[in-house]
């Protein structure tokens, strides 16, 4: 047993794995610098207030905060979301309107490790503020839909809903209350005294019992007022007209207090269940002045790399891709070759690689195949030969002067 290890609940990830995080966020990088995200990095703590000012009412911040005081007795908490930071950055900047943003970072929780939930796990994410134009919430919804089709998901269902602004959610709050007080009895031991705090969970409920005492419960997307209705009603034409499928989900609530209006989940078919969420999001068109901003306006998705590969490991798409290298210098003349040609291969753009320690051409040459090369460059006393490693065939002869401008040639 090693003295250290991991802290409990994260884990390290490593080569090959990894490589599948490296095309993920490169994936999904490309996806939105093309929509006109520009990237945030914001820190992995905030002082707590940033967090829990958002989101009393939720499981994460009231008991699955990763809190403590730092050296100057500040009270800090690593961030459990993406959200609340970038929006924290929004409103202290005041960059121009519309600012729209991702993210590819930690997300924190400290909870009891069980399987597939972790103190540290790691979420892709955009924000986009500025505007409360529906045809933003089509565009948001469509980039992730979009990441998942990338990278080889199909059997991803969209769930979408909407909450309600400040003007209708107090009305629409009131009428379900009045519902679970005259249901209270037949809630879940979790609900039966705690809906009141925040009656829109209860929807959420999975337990059998909360999803029978609600079955003809009030839904928000009844209780909308005429603004809300017609944002409602542009959302779902547009993502008709650019073609994403969804499933009206009128018990979709989120975690976080802030959500108005337009809220979605992406359901991964292959997973279980209970953990069939690869990602979601919405409007949270209250957050910035929750934060001290003037009013702004917004909308943004989170999605778990984590769940992301486990959906994608369900469904068999997205494989952890081959090591790849274009060249493999081997050299038996002492290093100093293979040393220098690797740097001219890469100073060309050439991926390449060799062994060290001044093995035996046989541990070379077998560090090359391993290697998934596609050329091995061999460097011995009688000269310079190239082998397609793939064939059979009679090594080639090469000349030093004029050998990387070959290998350009040959792939
Ligand atoms: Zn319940
Ligand atoms: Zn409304």
């Amino acid at each position: 047993m090693p003295e250290f290890r991991a802290p409990t609940g994260t884990f390290d990830v490593l080569p090959p794995e990894s490589r599948r995080y490296e095309r993920l966020i490169g994936a999904f990088a490309a996806l939105v610098d093309r929509a006109g995200y520009g990237l945030t990095v914001s820190p992995m703590f905030e002082e707590i207030g940033v967090f829990s000012r958002v989101g009393e009412s939720t499981d994460v911040v009231r008991k699955e905060m990763y809190d403590f005081d730092d050296k100057g007795g500040r009270r800090i908490a690593l961030r459990p979301e993406g959200t609340a930071s970038v929006v924290r950055a929004f409103v202290q900047h005041r960059p121009p309107v519309p600012w729209k943003v991702w993210y590819a970072a930690p997300s924190f929780r400290y909870e009891r490790p069980q399987a597939g939930r972790f103190r540290q796990h790691h979420q892709l994410g955009v924000e986009a503020l500025g505007t409360d134009d529906p045809d933003l919430d089509v565009e948001v919804v469509w980039l992730l839909a979009r990441l998942y089709a990338d990278i080889g998901l199909s059997q991803v269902s969209l769930q979408i809903n909407s909450l309600g602004d400040s003007v209708c959610r107090p009305v629409y709050r009131e009428a379900l209350l009045a519902f679970l007080d005259s249901r209270r009895d037949q809630l879940c031991d979790e609900h039966r005294t705690g809906y009141a705090l925040n009656p829109l969970r209860v929807l959420d409920c999975k337990k059998p019992a909360c999803v029978a005492a609600t079955a003809d419960a009030p839904l928000p997307v009844d209780h909308l007022c005429e603004g809300c209705q017609a944002h409602w009603d542009r959302v779902l034409a547009g993502l008709r007209s650019v073609g994403v499928p969804y499933v009206l989900n009128g018990r979709l609530v989120r975690g976080l207090d802030y959500y108005t209006r337009t809220t979605f989940e992406f359901w991964a078919e292959a997973l279980e269940s209970a953990q069939n969420g690869v990602g979601g999001g919405g409007r949270y068109d209250g957050l910035a002045e929750s934060l001290g901003g003037p009013p702004t306006p917004g909308i943004g998705f989170g999605s778990g790399i984590e769940r992301i590969l486990l959906a994608c490991d369900a469904e068999g798409v997205f494989p952890v891709p081959a090591a790849e290298v274009d060249v493999f210098v081997i050299d038996t003349t002492g290093g100093s070759a293979a040393r220098d040609i690797t740097t001219e291969l890469r100073a060309a753009g050439i991926s390449a690689d060799r062994a060290f320690d001044n093995r035996s051409w046989r541990a070379q040459m077998k560090a090359a195949q391993k290697s998934g090369a596609r050329f091995a460059i061999s460097v011995e006393a009688e000269g310079i030969q190239l082998r397609t490693l793939a064939e059979k065939g009679e090594p080639e002869s090469l000349e030093r002067a004029t050998l990387v401008d070959h290998v350009k040639k040959r792939l």
